[in-house]
């Protein structure tokens, strides 16, 4: 049976006043508080019950209710829904309201965490709304002394105008205190001054309007000025609760009907509807809570704070966020572009010093030309190219960009994102599983399950492939350095192979969001569900972390699979490219049939080749065209990363054609290893056919664009 808020919230009202049985001198009191702050710890410990009720859904009612003696007095405890506010927007958010509200309870005690009160007077806040009788727990000072934050209980307490105990439950110290509060608030009846939040001077016209059409009818049974608010607010299922909870019928009201339209229509007249209405009310119950920490938190941890807030009001702000993350990245591309260079070559006269030993070591043997080839030419070959093109690069990138990620810079990124994606429909988190991708899109795909909404997952899955992982910044970093880095004359060849690389990056991220967009409108259609992302604090970055991550986590590892899967793959082409039928080579036939196609993109067949015999690793296609072009051509030195843009410009090579391949390594199908974590994440064919027909057919559709555009315009 599916939980409903009014199951629920009548089983617990019911229970409760099953507790009808209760006697003159029983008290109940609703215990409160976000989830995992101790409710349940201080719920145990009062009660002397052993019961966890962390996840009220599926928990009985009856389980919440305990019983303890203070004094001569009896309370009975109950111990509602775990939640961050009480808008009513989930089962849970309803029942806790609906406890409050209507449970009579004699008092509501708000637990809160030290560690993070900010947060958590959101609900305290929300609660003195409904009721003034409150008692605010400051629960886990132990812990916040240990992170060296202060609670002034004393100021916090006369600026809510309720009493505020502290307590650390787990180790039953302030229990004592807090039953002694509960005490006196219930016995000496209300001596609290709660703090009334007052909103925008057009919202409080409106309530006035409406209250006291609330306050005659509803008399005591609700908190009028709440109940108005929350009726101009248009929640609708205030008036049920009402209606089911006390009998008070304010649905067939005529004079609060239309007093509600008058406000509404004074609301409409000065500008503020719907959501902006509901927004100006949250933001403002939001930056009181702030306001209140600010006053009586203190951090001895302060000039870190301090220090992370400074830096934060630049690298997140919204004038100056974006181009500082551009900035950083193409910094990080450019140091890689220029630093790579010159250990290629050097890396490459080496290599291919050491395919002439191995060479002379075959003909010394007396080894057949076959297996020479097969060896040698073909994997021995392969391998070097794929150490010398893509291990400089890889060495240089892997630790800037673990420093920035080890500095916590991504979460920023994420943060500086999320307005995009949610312009997008898609789920801010979605940034973070973006920035995953970066690293390699399985990652990527696994961490989507931090997005709880099965549709923006599904989005977020579909469109990670549309950031270069790994195997995949190599392969752009090289081609750009190699080839369309010096093609523009009187610019440093590295600004342009930088800015080549920071275009395409772009590009990724601007298509993940125009297809998360063309996904939420079409088949994947819904709205955007919010969330709290949190800023960590800024670290100082291990060296030796970093370098161990980089160079073994991530440069040795792709390196390893690339080489892995590169050298059987240097064997096949090999193969393909000398074995004749028919007056022409396996290769030459294979990469003919592909041709016609392969030219409307902007490429050629072995290139195309090459990405389909790149399936199960991105980092072997560019090795997999070199194999092609050197086993069909005539150039046989190839020591330096010049020989090889010369290999290439006599392959029919022009920036086009460069351009292109950028273009469709960034937007093609995910490799095997990542469709096979698509379809274990998805548990569904249909969508890890649609994770791979999604981006190849944007790459198809793309290239063909640019390549036919150029063409006709005559830019080559
Ligand atoms: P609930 O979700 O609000 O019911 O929270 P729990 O009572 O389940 O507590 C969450 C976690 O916080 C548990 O591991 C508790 O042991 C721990 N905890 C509760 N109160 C305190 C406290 O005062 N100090 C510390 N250090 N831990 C606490």
């Amino acid at each position: 049976m599916g939980l409903t808020s009014r199951s629920t919230g009548m089983g617990i009202l019911n229970e409760t006043l099953a507790l009808g049985s209760k006697e003159a001198d029983e008290f109940i009191i609703a215990l409160a508080g976000n989830p995992n702050v101790g409710k349940s710890t201080i719920f145990n410990s009062l009660t002397g019950m052993k019961q966890h009720t962390g996840n009220w859904p599926g928990k009985t009612v009856t389980n919440a209710r305990g019983k303890y003696r203070h004094k001569d007095k009896s309370f009975i405890l109950v111990d509602i829904p775990g939640t961050y506010s009480l808008m009513a927007s989930s089962v849970e958010e309803a029942v806790a309201r609906d406890f409050i509200c209507f449970g009579e309870p004699d008092t509501t005690v708000v637990i809160t965490d030290a560690t993070c009160l900010e947060r958590n007077l959101n609900l305290v806040l929300q609660t003195l709304e409904i009721t003034g009788n409150v008692v605010v727990c400051v629960n886990l000072v132990d812990e916040a002394e240990r992170k060296k934050i202060r609670v002034d209980l004393e100021k916090l307490g006369a600026r809510l105008g309720v009493p505020v105990v502290g307590a650390s439950a787990r180790s039953g110290r302030g229990l004592n205190e807090l039953m002694d509060a509960v005490y006196r608030a219930v016995l000496q009846g209300s001596v609290n001054k709660p703090m009334t939040i007052e909103y925008d001077s057009v919202i409080e016209e409106a309530v006035r309007m409406v209250e006291p059409r609330v306050r005659e009818i509803a008399k005591n049974k609700v908190n009028s000025r709440w109940a108005a608010l929350k009726l101009i607010e248009g929640d609708k299922s205030i008036l049920e609760s009402l209606r089911e909870m006390t009998g008070i019928d304010l649905i067939n009201d005529t004079i609060l009907v239309n007093r509600l339209a008058a406000a509404g229509k004074y609301l409409y007249d000065n500008n503020i509807h719907g959501d902006s209405l509901r927004d100006s009310i949250v933001s403002r119950i939001v930056s009181l809570a702030e306001e209140i920490a600010r006053e009586v938190v203190t951090c001895e941890n302060q000039r870190y704070h301090t220090r992370d807030r400074k830096i934060d009001s630049v690298l997140t702000s919204r004038r100056y966020g974006l181009p500082a993350m551009i900035a950083l990245l193409g910094l990080v591309f450019w140091l890689t572009v220029t630093g790579a260079n010159y250990p290629s070559d050097i890396i490459a006269v080496f290599l291919f010093w050491i395919e002439e030993r191995l060479t002379e070591l075959f003909r010394w043997a007396g080894s057949p030309l076959w297996l020479h080839g097969l060896m040698v030419k073909g994997m021995y070959r392969t391998l070097a190219w794929v150490v010398s093109v893509m291990l400089p690069p890889m060495a240089i990138f892997f630790p800037l960009f673990t420093i920035l990620e080890d500095l916590g810079y991504l979460p920023r990124v994420a943060f500086n994102m999320d307005n995009f994606f949610k312009k997008a429909h898609a789920h801010g988190k979605q940034a973070l599983t973006m920035c995953m991708g970066f690293g390699c899109n399985a990652a990527g795909i696994i961490g989507c399950r931090i997005i709880d909404s099965p549709r923006e997952r599904l989005i977020a899955i579909i469109t990670n492939n549309f950031v270069p992982c790994n195997g995949r910044f190599p392969t752009l970093i090289a081609i750009s350095t190699i080839f369309i880095g010096g093609s523009v004359s009187g610019v440093p060849r590295s600004v342009v192979s930088t800015a080549v690389v920071m275009a395409v990056i772009i590009l990724g991220v601007f298509m993940t969001l125009l297809m998360s967009r063309l996904l939420s409108a079409t088949v994947l259609k819904g709205l955007p569900s919010s969330f709290v992302l949190e800023l960590p604090p800024y670290r100082k970055p291990q060296i030796g972390r970093i370098l161990v991550r980089s160079v073994f986590d991530r440069t040795l590892f792709v390196l390893g699979r690339a080489a892995s899967v590169a050298a059987p793959a240097g064997m096949v082409i090999w193969v393909m490219a000398n074995v004749i039928v028919g007056g022409a080579s396996l290769l030459d036939h294979g990469a003919g049939l592909l041709e016609p196609f392969a030219r409307m993109l902007g490429l050629d067949g072995y290139i195309l080749m090459a990405f389909i015999l790149g399936f199960p690793a991105n980092e072997i296609v560019i090795p997999i065209i070199i194999m092609s072009y050197v086993s069909t051509g005539s150039l046989l030195e190839l020591d330096s990363l010049e020989a090889l843009r010369q290999l290439l410009v006599s392959h029919g090579w022009t920036w086009l054609t460069a351009v292109c391949v950028m273009l469709f390594s960034l937007m093609h199908y995910p490799c095997g290893t990542t469709l096979w974590t698509i379809r274990k994440e998805t548990q569904s064919w249909k969508w890890t056919v649609v994770s791979f027909l999604v981006p190849t057919l944007t790459g198809i559709i793309m290239c063909f664009i640019v390549a036919q555009t150029v063409r006709h315009l005559g830019l080559l």
